[in-house]
């Protein structure tokens, strides 16, 4: 079996060194109450890359993983079973607490793959944090970053599925163009190539009343110089400041004096705040999914050894929809 540890604490941006790839026996048997899971389909996000500042150098990296039950003495998990579980970066585990595993949802013909992305914790993400917290009303304009990813990629469709007008901002042309031609998502552009300033005033002279904002730094201090009266902001992530050294990081400025005139509501959002609320999230996004409203993506890495080429990417936008690897 194969596990990646952290090998040195990510100093900005993670490179590969400071993964290291450990291969271990598998156990000889399972004892009773226990089972044995091998993974199926691995997550990456970019919420590991925080999240490992509190492992220890050798700690196994976290993350979620669906498995199969490939041994079990436990009658609730036989063999063969497919389950969720934050299991980390392993390859294969042997689970003496059984209370760490979910059995997946039902999500009909689909790939179990999704329940670590559109059906899972990033589709959850763009389901409560667009919807409670940006409150979006048919008409308005929202605008969304990051928006060929995992989450973003699904609040902008919702807010379509919401009759809103879409301005989406992402990092290549391919992107640009899955979101305008096959999203519909109305006004799209490259944030590599523009000054956002000068794009928002000519092109978006009405203004915006919703940003979901995946990226945060500087492009969200010109964002909120544009929002309207009233408007709702949802602060979901900041991947442009994840890799900055704390030393280094943005202190400011905000532009205080718009929130106070406009009158406008930021909020910071947690995904896993609205966990007990799952199913109902799940069953919509489902629903939404099959009658062909929302369209997901799925970029796979093929093979366990390549996680942190899969999770590296994420802050290359190698990524188009959900980042996965199949083991
Ligand atoms: P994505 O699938 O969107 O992958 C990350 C993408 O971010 C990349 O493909 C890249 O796209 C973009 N990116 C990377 N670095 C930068 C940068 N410096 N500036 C601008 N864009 C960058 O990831 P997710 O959809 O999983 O996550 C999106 C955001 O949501 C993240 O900030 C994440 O932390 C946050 N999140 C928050 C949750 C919560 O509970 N609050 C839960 C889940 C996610 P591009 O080519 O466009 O640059």
């Amino acid at each position: 079996s194969k596990k990646f540890v952290l090998a040195k604490h990510f100093a900005g941006k993670p490179s590969s060194d400071d993964i290291k790839l450990v291969t271990e026996e598998l156990p000889d048997e399972v004892n009773d109450g226990e089972v044995l899971c091998e993974a199926v389909w691995l997550t990456v996000d970019p919420y590991m890359r925080i999240y490992t500042a509190s492992l220890s150098e050798g700690d196994v990296i976290i993350g979620e993983q669906v498995a199969r039950v490939i041994a079990s003495k436990n009658p609730k998990f036989p063999e063969g079973t497919h389950v969720i579980a934050r299991l980390g970066w392993k390859s294969h585990a042997l689970v003496k607490d059984v209370s760490v595993l979910r059995k997946v949802p039902d999500i009909e013909d689909l790939s179990l793959s999704l329940t670590l992305g559109s059906l899972g914790m990033p589709g959850l993400t763009a389901y409560f944090g667009f919807l409670e917290k940006c409150q979006p009303k048919s008409g308005e304009t929202v605008l969304v970053n990051a928006a060929a990813g995992a989450v973003g990629s699904i609040v902008g469709q919702i807010a379509k599925i919401k009759g809103c007008k879409v301005v989406a901002f992402a990092g290549t042309e391919e992107k640009c163009s899955w979101l305008k031609n096959e999203l519909g998502f109305d006004q799209v552009f490259n944030y590599k190539n523009i000054d956002l300033d000068k794009v928002l005033s000519s092109s978006v002279p009405d203004g915006i009343d919703c940003y979901f904002d995946n990226v945060g730094g500087d492009f969200s201090s010109v964002v909120l110089n544009h929002m309207n009266s009233y408007g709702r902001v949802c602060v979901c992530g900041c991947i442009s400041e994840y890799n900055v050294p704390a030393e280094k990081a943005l202190k400011g400025p905000y532009p205080f004096k718009r929130i106070l005139i406009k009158e406008l509501s930021v909020f910071g959002f947690i995904v896993w705040k609205y966990f007990d609320r799952a199913d109902e999230g799940r069953k919509q996004l489902l629903e939404w999914i099959k009658s062909g409203k929302l369209i997901y993506k799925e970029t796979i890495t093929e093979g366990f050894e390549n996680m942190p080429k899969a999770f590296l990417g994420l802050f290359e936008g190698s990524n188009i929809g959900k980042a996965i690897v199949k083991a």
